[in-house]
């Protein structure tokens, strides 16, 4: 009977990253495993589908060989001469060090020590990474996801399908249902009417609220409702919802979230099925640490060298946000070409070009007089040291005596033809989410104690990052409580 409720072990909600590894993890288990996912099967998979690359530990050559397939030595070698390991220390320092120390140190401390284990069960559950080359070489992380996000994903569902889950698609969850305190299951919605599913133990991997304009204006505040999101509109908040209702307790920083610079054409959002179609080309405008940038009045408002790439870009969206029209420009001179500086996809990006600074400004609606301003004193004020856009180590070449200062990475604009590139806020997900105990991920109770039958995992899990973050921790912070939601709940749901 079609309204008949459904039993499984351990039912999850989400087909991310988060969702899929809970999944894996609980099928070793030997329970049933049921997945709920909002999204039409072509668009599984969240925001994990859209990703490229994790941020792992590594002590060297013999780390990353098992993790790659059909990769010379020669290959190898060259990755780790471009950053040669990194440390336990090096990562939480790092994490300590973008959120200005306030990661919660009981998740941190198992981010950062399984993140390298996770790494190698991902690998035995039909994982691979290729070398980080081309336009995914400029970030911090030299391996990828074969076949990037979307690639991972595919490879999940098959191995998912070998273990014998089963995913039910367009089933939002709404609700979930206790007895006596203990999460037993989950009413979801679906074209036809309200399905209960009934579980041992309930993982929620739903994603955050990134894209719902009314939870954004809610927790982010003014200026975050009509924000362009880079992911899919599915991740709209349910699963934190739900679980506070039941007394889950919010934990982190709800009021700052990771958004970078996206191309001022980036559209309201992506799902999986089109970006599989993109090839990957996608609108991040990730130049800036050796551009300056300027918003509409000619003015720089951010220091674009604070950091490595990687370290800034989570940040630099709510920057960008907060000019006037909630536009800015990114602004170069031909030595960015000659050297190289652009990634593959500003082939695709919205700007202009001019010979001269006024032409260019009058070609991007900048105030002409303000912004030959503002390039002449940033000349002026840049200091002598190297120029070397490494993306693993900051150059410290900088400026002295304007405001902002810019701290790496200054390159002079004084050689036409100049070229500038108009950009806007991309948010890509939420900090703020659901506290849980570090070793098991259960969600905990504002009471506090452990919400029996109830974990969670990735986006939805509040208090790693505060403010900023480090490129790749998504993925891999997702990964690593996934797994261990998905233990905890087959051991929960087989007690
Ligand atoms: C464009 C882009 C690029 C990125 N690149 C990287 C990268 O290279 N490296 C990195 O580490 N991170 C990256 N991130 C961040 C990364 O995507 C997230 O950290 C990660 O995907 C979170 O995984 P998740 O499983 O928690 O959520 P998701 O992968 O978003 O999965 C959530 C799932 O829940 C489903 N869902 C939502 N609500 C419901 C409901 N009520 N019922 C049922 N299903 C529901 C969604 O449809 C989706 O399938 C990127 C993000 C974006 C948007």
């Amino acid at each position: 009977m079609a309204n008949e409720p459904l039993h499984y072990d351990v039912l999850i909600v989400g087909t991310g990253n988060a969702a899929c590894t809970a999944a894996l993890s609980a099928l070793e288990k030997n329970v049933t495993v049921g997945l709920l996912e909002k999204a039409p099967q072509q668009d599984r998979g969240g925001n994990s589908a859209l990703t490229g690359h994790m941020r792992f530990v590594f002590g060297g050559i013999d780390d990353l060989r098992p993790l790659v397939k059909n990769t010379s030595e020669a290959e190898l070698q060259g990755l780790i001469d471009r950053l040669p390991r990194r440390t336990v220390e090096d990562s939480w320092d790092e994490v300590m060090s973008v959120t200005s120390g306030q990661s919660d140190p009981d998740l941190l401390q198992v981010h950062v020590t399984e993140s390298s284990n996770t790494m190698h069960w991902l690998a035995e559950k039909g994982q691979d990474w290729v070398p980080a080359t081309g336009m995914q070489a400029l970030g911090d992380n030299i391996l990828i996801m074969n076949g990037g996000g979307y690639g991972m994903q595919q490879r999940y569902y098959a191995a998912l399908d070998r273990g014998g889950a089963k995913i039910h698609y367009q089933t939002a969850a709404i609700e979930l249902i206790q007895e006596n305190g203990r999460v037993v299951g989950v009413y979801a919605i679906t074209p036809t009417g309200v399905r209960k599913f009934t579980a041992g133990a309930v993982v929620l991997a739903c994603g955050s609220f990134e894209a719902s304009p009314e939870l954004r204006a809610r927790y982010l505040g003014s200026g975050w409702d009509t924000v362009r999101i880079r992911g899919v509109p599915y991740n709209t908040g349910e699963g934190l919802l739900m679980a506070m209702d039941i007394g889950a307790m919010s934990h982190g920083s709800w009021t700052t979230c990771h958004a970078s610079p996206q191309d001022i054409n980036v559209p309201e959002y992506t799902v999986p099925s089109s970006f599989a179609m993109s090839n990957g080309d996608s609108t991040d405008r990730y130049v800036y640490p050796y551009s300056i940038m300027v918003n509409t009045n000619g003015e720089r408002f951010v220091d674009e060298g604070e950091d490595t790439r990687g370290r800034t870009y989570a940040k630099m969206g709510r920057s960008i946000l907060a000019q006037p029209g909630g536009v800015a420009f990114q602004i170069l001179d031909a030595k960015a070409r000659r050297m190289n500086l652009y990634p593959s996809n500003y082939a695709g990006a919205t700007g202009a070009k001019s010979n001269t600074l006024e032409g260019l400004a009058e070609e991007l609606g900048i105030n002409s007089e303000n912004f030959v301003k503002t390039v002449t004193e940033f000349n002026a004020a840049i200091q002598p040291g190297e120029f070397n856009p490494n993306r693993h180590r900051v150059d410290g070449k900088g400026t002295a005596g304007i405001t902002p200062r810019k701290s790496n990475y200054a390159l002079s604009i004084e050689e036409g033809p100049f070229e500038g590139w108009a950009v806007r806020c991309g948010m890509t997900f939420c900090f703020g989410g659901l506290k849980i105990d570090a070793q098991t991920a259960q969600v905990q109770h504002v009471a506090g104690w452990g919400i029996p039958g109830l974990y969670t995992a990735g986006e939805m899990v509040g208090g790693l990052w505060v403010g900023n973050y480090a490129s790749g921790s998504g993925m891999m912070a997702g990964a690593t409580f996934g797994r261990i939601a998905g233990t905890n709940a087959a051991l929960f749901a087989k007690s």
